[in-house]
């Protein structure tokens, strides 16, 4: 028999992870099941933009960047992809996403935004960002034994909504901060990058089909126009 979580109250919650995933890494998936595992979301969603707002423009196509990332998932049945920054197209505001799932799952549900602390700090220049906590939590991911200086403003922030336990993002559809530190993998997407620009190996620090698709496609090399 299954027991119908969300009328007893603990309803496990919708985790998600936005970026440009330029390209997906492993620094994103283990961070994703590593959350999972902690906090026993029912499911953890990644969310591709289309165009990000704060950095320049991707060096792949969107398509290439979304096939990256579902080929990277496939084996886990706990992370999806949720493609609808990509069909919507235009600049990808998470305040518009967030209010997007919300209306699909419900007002009862727990919604978690997952970040890493560097998106964390600079949440200020975003869209209408004192209103993205109305819609979701946000789980911020920092490394051990980081702890930033926040400007005023996202320390009010901060302090206005940080959660007294993690239990809290499951009791409560949005409304709470949330600061957990995980071992962290030092793996960015500008680094595939730039290893792919010095023609160097990219091996062991991504899915190795994701690896394939790039060497494949010849992506990430300065010589080649797309
Ligand atoms: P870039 O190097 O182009 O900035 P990135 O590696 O930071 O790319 P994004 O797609 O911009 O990747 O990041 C998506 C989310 O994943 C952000 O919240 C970011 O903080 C987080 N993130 C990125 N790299 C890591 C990592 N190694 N460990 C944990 N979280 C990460
Ligand atoms: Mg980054």
């Amino acid at each position: 028999m299954t027991i119908n979580t969300k009328h007893l109250g603990r309803a496990s919650g919708v985790a998600i992870m936005g970026g440009t995933f330029d390209p997906i890494h492993n620094g994103h998936l283990r961070t994703a099941v590593e959350i999972l595992d902690r906090f026993g979301f029912e499911s953890l969603r990644l969310v591709p933009c289309f165009q990000p707002v704060h950095k320049g423009l991707p060096s792949i196509t969107a398509a290439q960047r979304l096939a990256m990332v579902e080929m990277a998932i496939s084996s886990d049945s706990r992370l999806s992809v949720d493609r609808r920054e990509i069909v919507r197209e235009g600049p990808s505001y998470s305040i518009d996403t967030l209010k997007d799932i919300r209306s699909e799952i419900g007002p009862d549900e727990p919604l978690i935004m997952v970040l890493g602390m560097d998106s964390f700090l600079s949440i200020p220049t975003w869209a209408d960002w004192q209103a993205l906590i109305q819609y979701a939590h946000i789980l911020v991911v920092s490394r051990p034994g980081w702890e930033p200086d926040l400007i005023s403003e996202l320390s009010a922030f901060c302090e206005n909504y940080r959660a007294a336990s993690s239990h809290e993002l499951q009791c409560a559809p949005s409304g709470f901060i949330w600061l957990e530190t995980l071992p962290s993998l030092e793996i960015s997407s500008s680094m595939i990058r730039a290893l792919r620009k010095k023609q160097e190996s990219i091996a062991y620090l991504l899915p190795e089909p994701v690896q394939t698709y790039i060497i494949q496609n010849q992506l990430y090399q300065d010589n080649v126009t797309l």
